[in-house]
């Protein structure tokens, strides 16, 4: 960041590019960088072409930029159910929910978890669908061998100060669609006709065209010194990550009201470590206990369809999802928590488990 400090050039230059080139050769192929998550999602949604009239599916069970990223498109965001052991997209459901609208789908990859890549393709083949991976969750995850963002149709990462890796703020667009790579490159840059390639040489674009609704979405050098070096540490952060989870999984599966989500952490590199609370738990009250014991936990998340600019009807309801994000707590995960951290973490949560006043329990 001194480096760029020093050169004076702070927009988007040189080391842009060379984050660019360095996530290309990470992803095994195209990769363009913006200035947010929600940024790529959007712009690959515009890039598709999706617009007014036209709808998305989207399990709600994800981040509240999922759906403003559709929403900011013009189009209608299908709020789907999800399935219970893996908390992604729900195809069964999404299937039912298919109109002559239908565009694409928008697959989440909970807590950096993919469920069958595959399943969804094939679902998208079948329903004539484009495939939008919303990967915020999953840098670094592989699947059958291969890098989420190596395979697909789009996929999009974020760079946010907590995800996997971070720029501070940041966020990236993988894909081979040679279309969407052209039309993204010039939509970042406020629908400039060629000024990535401008800036890339160091020029600026006086004299230029305009033939598309842009935006402000590039990434700034000195954001990419961040990115940069981030990345060169991935082997070392993620490992770190997945131990953790390992370790956090050892120790709660022995606890019986406490449900985990079972990913396999040789593949999964783990934006979140997210637990269901069962028989009847209290997750709120327990939230506020491990508080006042120092230990913040999250909630991923409250479900899109639940709030009001993208309220259901009410005969439209996901049970699922309803039943589910009551009982999820997301504990702390981060490289630089200890194993003694998830010992104590973990003992307190068994120290003060908690049962909702309710007559009859289920399990
Ligand atoms: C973080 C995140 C995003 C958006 O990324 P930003 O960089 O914060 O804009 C999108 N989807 C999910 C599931 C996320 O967790």
């Amino acid at each position: 960041m001194s480096e760029v400090l020093d050169r004076g050039y702070l927009g988007m230059g040189k080391d842009v590019q060379v984050f660019e080139k360095n996530l290309s050769s990470f992803f095994g192929r195209n990769a363009l960088c913006v200035v947010n998550g929600t940024a790529a999602l959007h712009l690959s949604l515009q890039a598709l072409g999706i617009s007014r009239g036209d709808e998305v599916l989207v399990p709600s069970l994800t981040y509240i930029s999922t759906f403003q990223a559709i929403s900011a498109c013009g189009a209608k965001p299908v709020a789907c159910e999800i399935y219970e052991n893996t908390l992604t997209i729900d195809l069964e459901n999404a299937q039912k929910q298919i109109t002559k609208k239908t565009k694409a789908i928008l697959p989440v990859h909970y807590a950096g978890g993919v469920a069958d890549l595959d399943k969804v393709y094939l679902f998208a083949k079948k329903n004539k669908l484009r495939v939008i991976e919303d990967a915020a969750h999953a840098f670094g995850t592989k699947y059958k061998n291969k890098r989420v963002g190596n395979i697909g149709d789009i996929v999009c990462f974020s760079f946010d100060g907590i995800k996997n890796i971070t720029s501070g703020e940041g966020g990236c667009i993988v894909t081979s669609d040679k279309k969407v790579i052209d039309k993204i490159k010039d939509s970042r840059l406020l629908g400039v006709i060629k000024d990535t390639e401008k800036r890339y040489s160091g020029l600026r674009s006086w004299n230029f065209d305009v033939k598309e609704q842009g935006w402000r979405y590039h990434m700034s050098n000195l954001m990419a010194a961040i990115g940069i070096v981030q990345l060169e540490k991935f082997n070392k952060l993620s490992k770190k990550r997945q131990e953790l989870a390992k370790y956090y999984d050892k120790l709660l599966e022995k606890i019986s009201f406490v449900k985990i989500l079972k990913q396999n952490y040789d593949e999964v590199v783990p934006h979140i470590y997210t637990i269901r609370l069962l028989d009847n738990s209290d997750r709120d009250k327990l939230r506020e206990k491990l508080n006042k014991k120092g230990i913040e936990t999250g909630i991923h998340y409250y479900p899109n369809h639940k709030l009001s600019f993208y309220k259901l009807k009410k005969k439209e309801i996901l049970p699922l999802t309803d039943k589910i994000f009551n009982q999820l707590l997301t504990l702390p995960l981060h490289p630089d928590l200890r194993k003694k951290d998830i010992r104590y973490i973990v003992s307190e949560i068994k120290k003060i488990k908690i049962k909702k006043n309710v007559q009859t329990t289920s399990k």
